[in-house]
């Protein structure tokens, strides 16, 4: 199956006020890079599943966004991400909200899929869905004000899949009855992003030392 972007919608900034979500909404981030603590928020990606993207992109650091702050804030939506980890965190240190209630398929592909140690989107999008992710746009500058094509295609298609993953995943974590596990590990990752944001990425909380 080919790729699909059915609609793109780019907004500088900020969401318009009449765009409305309910239920759940896929969520993705690109950065300048990977370090939390240095590297600015360029692009929040949003799926309400339906094969529209919507992609605000944030130029010479502008971070108020009201209507996209409230929708991230609204609790009653589900926040559906691929490494939630680092999305949350950067979203909480740039736009001071912290996104939940969260569910990361990352997490939930390793609670369900303990036969392989395949998890990238990638893989399951691949595996899940029989799509062929292109991810060559993966490392470009982020921050560049005219983005090409490519990379807003490739921005959607990293928040346009998460929903059918989530379907996928959620029957065999049902099926394998680790919905609990599932629970406890998405209710923790605001926990964890709060210990990345505290410089804490690499210790474990958990650990005997
Ligand atoms: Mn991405």
């Amino acid at each position: 199956m080919a790729q699909k972007v059915k609609n793109i919608k780019l907004y500088k900034n900020d969401l318009p006020i009449n765009i409305k979500f309910k239920g759940s909404i896929a969520l993705d981030t690109e950065t300048m890079g990977l370090n939390i603590s240095n590297d600015r928020l360029c692009l929040i990606q949003i799926s309400d599943g339906s094969g529209d993207s919507y992609i605000v992109q944030f130029l010479k650091n502008c971070y108020d966004a009201p209507n996209l702050k409230k929708i991230l804030d609204d609790e009653s939506i589900l926040k559906i991400f691929h490494y939630a980890r680092f999305d949350v965190a950067i979203i909480k240190k740039n736009l001071g909200i912290m996104c939940k209630p969260i569910y990361c398929t990352k997490i939930a592909s390793k609670l369900a899929r303990t036969f392989t140690d395949r998890h990238g989107l990638k893989d399951l999008c691949k595996d899940l869905l029989k799509i062929d992710l292109n991810k060559q746009s993966q490392t470009s500058d982020w921050g560049n004000e005219n983005l090409t094509e490519n990379q807003l295609v490739y921005a959607a298609n990293d928040v346009l899949y998460l929903h059918e993953i989530k379907n996928k995943l959620d029957k065999i974590i049902e099926r394998e009855g680790k919905q609990h596990l599932a629970k406890a590990c998405f209710k923790f990752l605001e926990t964890r992003a709060e210990f990345d944001l505290l410089g804490w990425q690499d210790k474990d909380i958990f650990e005997h030392k």
